[in-house]
């Protein structure tokens, strides 16, 4: 399949131009460099590891082509660099007395951190992937901390994306694992879609659903062979998630690629201070699994039979939604910006009257598709074990009851539609999570 998908997929996108990808393509960095910004001087940014591993090889090109005259901006290697605001302002302060464009060496931290840099700076970068450990790179937009909580700044995706992947393959195994953990994602995160669908509520775009399924299974097949990068496979990996970023910016928006399985990884994240121990992808990969589990218990219940008067009945009210939110969470801008999202997506009873008539009188026909898009959850788990990812809870110091805990507190974090949404509003959730977490369940 190679580059075609990409070359289809940039095709159909405004903000990136190109895409780089393949073996020693390193070399070539300052003639792709210049095949875009033709002249323009060139600002590297790395942090201490990344300079190391290709940051100073490029900053020497770019030097030997008269590109920069000035030096790298190299972040310390440790403590780990933390996207968050004061970083964004700070990479702002300092590029703000240059001229050029911001060349990053990075992954996910410093791609995100320069991302929004750049924007406020009005000025297009190039990024040097250095790790495949997240679908970011090709995405609008970055993770940034800001006021005690992780946001999403709405700002262009790179330019240029260089991706050697023998650069790539040499990171320490534990990103690739988490890149896993965020590609094999869009599997349920589909789901999802088309649940958002069914009941009426987000319409599945065509083009972007092809662009990050199309090729999906392809990318995450054969883990054992990616963890002993086998070139091929390796390549292929690399290119789903190079394509689920695609598909972000031209959706512009997060939901091709992010469903409940998102949501449970940002109730982790949300109020996290510094790097986590454990990556997004692998929070990420775990979720997966949890998310597959319940489809696998909602697809079980046969909604043709739902007593729907009585289901809209026992549905809780506005406010006590609200209450459980103010339960939940203590900073107050998360309490403001939670309630605000979650009440974006409550139905009022009319609404969750014919929402719940759709889905019994067509239970059948969704149910039949869930189950063609949905990977089964023991294969899922087989799938990131084999890929080296975490795949029970206490592989990341969390307890069955913090999992249980979260499949019911992520649905309230954002607007978006999931199938936490469809087990709450049916309201089979207690039942399915007595089942999944009871002895002989599947997190038993
Ligand atoms: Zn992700």
């Amino acid at each position: 399949m190679s580059n075609s998908n990409i070359r289809k997929a940039l095709n159909k996108v405004t903000e990136t131009r190109d895409i780089v990808l393949s073996n020693g393509v390193i070399e070539r960095a300052v003639s792709v460099y210049q095949n875009h910004f033709d002249g323009v001087p060139a600002i590297l940014i790395a942090d201490e590891n990344t300079f190391s591993v290709c940051g100073e090889e490029i900053y020497q090109q770019l030097r030997a082509a008269n590109l920069t005259s000035i030096d790298p901006i190299v972040f310390p290697g440790s403590p780990m660099l933390y996207a968050n605001y004061d970083n964004v302002l700070l990479l702002e302060e300092k590029l703000r007395s240059t001229i050029g464009v911001p060349v990053v060496v990075g992954s996910g931290t410093l791609n995100d951190l320069t991302k929004l840099a750049s924007h406020h700076l009005g000025r297009e970068y190039m990024v040097v992937c250095t790790a495949a450990s997240m679908d970011g790179y090709t995405a609008s937009g970055a993770s940034i901390s800001r006021d005690g909580f992780k946001q999403t700044f709405a700002c262009p995706a790179p330019r240029i994306v260089l991706a050697d992947l023998d650069v790539l393959m040499k990171a320490p195994y534990k990103m690739t694992a988490s890149g896993y953990g965020d590609l094999i994602a869009k599997n349920v995160a589909g789901a999802d879609w088309l649940v958002a669908e069914a009941m009426g509520i987000e319409p599945v775009d065509k083009t972007a659903w092809d662009m990050v399924q199309g090729s999906l299974l392809n990318s995450i097949e054969n883990p054992l062979l990616l963890r002993t990068k086998d070139h091929v496979i390796y390549q292929r990996f690399v290119e789903g998630l190079m394509l689920s970023g695609l598909t972000l910016q031209y959706y512009k928006g997060s939901r091709p690629a992010s469903g409940a399985e998102h949501l449970m990884s940002h109730l982790w994240e949300m109020h996290e201070v510094a790097h986590g121990v454990y990556s997004h992808g692998l929070k990420v990969g775990l979720a997966t699994i949890a998310s597959a589990a319940l489809y696998e218990k909602v697809l079980e219940r046969d909604f043709q039979k739902l007593d729907v008067e009585k289901t809209v009945k026992d549905y809780p009210s506005r406010d006590q939604i609200n209450e459980e939110i103010k339960r939940i969470h203590s900073n107050p801008q998360v309490i403001e910006s939670t309630i605000s999202q979650c009440m974006a997506k409550y139905p009022d009873r009319d609404v969750l009257l014919q929402r719940l008539s759709v889905l019994k009188e067509n239970w059948q026909a969704i149910k039949a598709r869930l189950l063609v898009q949905l990977i089964p959850a023991s294969k899922m788990r087989q799938m990131l074990t084999d890929a080296g990812c975490i795949t029970h809870p206490n592989q990341m110091e969390k307890s069955l009851d913090d999992l249980k805990t979260a499949y019911r507190q992520a649905r309230l974090i954002r607007s978006r539609y999931t199938v936490l949404d469809l087990a709450a509003e049916t309201g089979c959730m207690e039942e399915c999570l007595d089942e999944l977490f009871s002895p002989g369940g599947f997190w038993s």
